[in-house]
């Protein structure tokens, strides 16, 4: 049986500990991995002098998968953003986060079913920020036809792959008629000439979107969104399924992956032992199955699979962490899974 080696970096906050649950888990399914231990975050800046270090990087693009925790950002002042610098450097354009209703864990709306795919690379994150005369910054939101192209190609790839029904861009080209007016006419044109015409597709404005997304999420299928407004839905969906303890994510290039879980390092609940280790451990899952997908490698998904109906069975049994009603412990919770997956 083929080991996978995967770079995994802990990251700061609860971080090292839903990453410590995670791997418990995923040791106990049986996925055929070996972990290769990196530094990014406040983490590396104490260790290692800086907070993404060019030994992660490289270990990253040596094994072309990596599993990564939250990473501390400051506000306002001090380093570029590790995350940030990590999806521009490794070119991981496509940032795709699953959002779905689960059993065990009641929430306003059932049948949730949606992925946000965000474009990781540019738009406002760009960084690119100047003071002009004092009291006056501007933050450039910078947009080119390459990454809007393909960003939407990788959209409608991956509905057509998954059988996903539609694909709605979200923007706001009425004002910003030149960025995102270049963002909806990519993937209008990319629809239209690279025969993805069999999957619906609508254009909302983002704002009336937002409204629309909150009346009743279950209308929508694939969100296809600039770098900022995919950041802001990704939390906005994660509202629909329980919050962010139940968000997996993914980033992915040509030549690299990196999967994550949406949430931050949760500076207020860090070292208590209650962070919910599930949007890692779904990462991981959707880390299995792109192993399966890319190296042809079945046992993966199976591992996959057992993880997946674990965390399923314990949430229906209502075995939960706080943040979604129970009083489960990370580590408690990641022992409720594993007597699932040998039971
Ligand atoms: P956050 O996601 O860390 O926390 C928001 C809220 O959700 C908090 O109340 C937190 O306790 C709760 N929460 C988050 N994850 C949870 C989990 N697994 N279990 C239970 N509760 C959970 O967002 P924030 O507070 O805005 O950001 C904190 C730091 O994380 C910042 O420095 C930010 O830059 C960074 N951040 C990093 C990433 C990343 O590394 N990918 C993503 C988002 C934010």
């Amino acid at each position: 049986m083929t080991t996978h080696q995967i770079v995994l970096i802990p990251g700061d906050g609860i971080g090292p500990e839903v990453a410590a649950a995670t791997t418990r888990v995923l040791e106990a399914a049986g996925a055929p991995l070996q972990w290769i231990e990196h530094h990014a975050g406040i983490a590396a800046l104490q260790s290692l002098g800086e907070v993404l270090p060019e030994q992660t990087l490289d270990a990253i693009r040596d094994r072309g998968i990596a599993l990564k925790g939250p990473c501390t950002t400051p506000v306002g002042t001090g380093f570029t953003s590790v995350n940030v610098q990590l999806r521009k450097r490794l070119d991981l354009y496509a940032a795709v986060r699953p959002v779905r209703s689960l059993p065990g864990i009641p929430t306003r709306f059932q049948g949730v079913d949606l992925v946000v795919i965000r474009e990781n690379t540019e738009g406002l994150y760009s960084g690119i920020e100047n003071v002009v005369t004092q009291g006056v910054v501007t933050s450039l939101k910078v947009a080119t036809e390459h990454a809007s192209q393909r960003i939407a190609h990788w959209a409608f790839q991956y509905a057509r792959d998954r059988g996903r029904k539609k694909v709605t861009v979200m923007h706001k080209a009425n004002i910003m008629k030149l960025t995102d007016g270049m963002f909806i006419r990519c993937a209008r044109t990319i629809r239209e000439q690279q025969g993805f015409t069999d999957i619906d597709y609508e254009e909302v404005i983002i704002d009336a979107g937002c409204m629309r997304l909150v009346q009743d999420p279950t209308q929508f299928d694939v969100l296809l969104l600039e770098n900022l407004y995919g950041d802001v839905l990704s939390d906005l969906c994660a509202g629909f399924v329980g919050g962010l303890g139940v968000i997996p994510g993914a980033n992915i290039g040509d030549d690299y992956s990196v999967f994550e879980a949406v949430h931050g390092s949760a500076p207020d609940i860090a070292g208590k032992g209650i962070a919910n280790p599930l949007a890692l451990l779904m990462s991981a899952v959707m880390m299995l199955n792109h192993i399966a997908d890319t190296r042809h490698d079945e046992s993966c998904r199976a591992a996959g699979a057992r993880i997946r109906e674990a965390y399923n069975r314990a949430l229906s049994d209502g075995q939960k962490t706080r943040d979604l009603g129970g009083d489960l412990g990370t580590e408690a919770f990641a022992s409720a899974l594993i007597e699932r997956i040998r039971g």
